[in-house]
């Protein structure tokens, strides 16, 4: 099976699809201050747009949250446990909920305006459930449209799976914090997979070691090509053992 990150083009590029949208989730996880690396961070990728928190004990701590003390986050998400997906992956500033906001102009088959949240038009949901891709979990987005009506998007939830090959990493690469798991150092330049990691079951996931890339199968790319032009390019990735 090859594997292919999700990239969006060039900022400079022409784009074929004028949509766009402004929309948030609506609950997330604090921001941390970590005694232990000292840092004080969020992620921006991990999102699970399928978990509903309205009736969570804790909520409003959930919405427009600010960087808590890590004692307080730990708290957070050890309460959050029984509410997220089996075995999900969270992070600070992990979203949960369906994305809520206003889009406008016209969306291509697949909208990837940040190339760590993925988009589908519900008529391409119906090709890629129709090809029987597996790990769709699609949550429509409640977007208010300004203008003319736009078709509905559906957000897909992508779960943590795959890692990087070792050889890839930059030489003298620290380990994650032990206690909030921030990774340090910069994205490799050659990034490569990790074959025994790869979900041979799943046709989208992101990695668990560098959450901001989406990984597709050589099976999602097939059917995403039959669908027409978009603003999202395929870049195959080497898998080493
Ligand atoms: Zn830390």
């Amino acid at each position: 099976m090859r594997f292919f990150e999700l990239r969006t083009p060039h900022y400079g590029a022409p784009r074929v699809w004028t949509g766009a949208y402004q929309a948030e989730s609506r609950w997330m996880l604090p921001g941390v201050e970590c005694p232990t690396c000292g840092e004080t961070w969020s992620g921006i990728a991990l999102a699970y747009p399928s978990v509903d928190l309205s009736e969570h004990p804790r909520r409003p701590e959930l919405e427009e949250p600010g960087p808590e003390p890590f004692a307080r986050y730990a708290r957070l998400v050890e309460q959050l446990g029984a509410w997220l997906p089996p075995g999900a992956q969270v992070e600070p500033g992990t979203t949960f909920g369906p994305l809520v906001g206003t889009a406008q102009g016209e969306f291509g088959p697949l909208v990837l305006r940040d190339p760590w949240k993925l988009l589908v038009r519900e008529d391409a949901l119906h090709a890629l459930r129709a090809a029987r891709i597996q790990g769709l979990v699609p949550i429509r987005a409640e977007l208010a449209t300004l203008n003319a009506p736009v078709p509905a998007l559906y957000e897909l939830e992508l779960a943590a799976r795959g890692r990087l090959h070792p050889s890839c990493l930059p030489a003298g690469t620290a380990p994650p914090c032990v206690a909030c798991g921030r990774m340090s150092g910069p994205m490799p330049l050659d990034i490569r997979l990790e074959a025994a990691s790869l979900p041979s079951e799943w046709d989208l996931f992101r990695l668990t070691d560098a959450v901001t890339l989406i990984i597709v199968s050589e099976r999602f790319v097939d059917v995403a090509r039959s669908l027409g032009p978009m603003d999202v390019l395929f870049h195959e990735l080497p898998v080493s053992v």
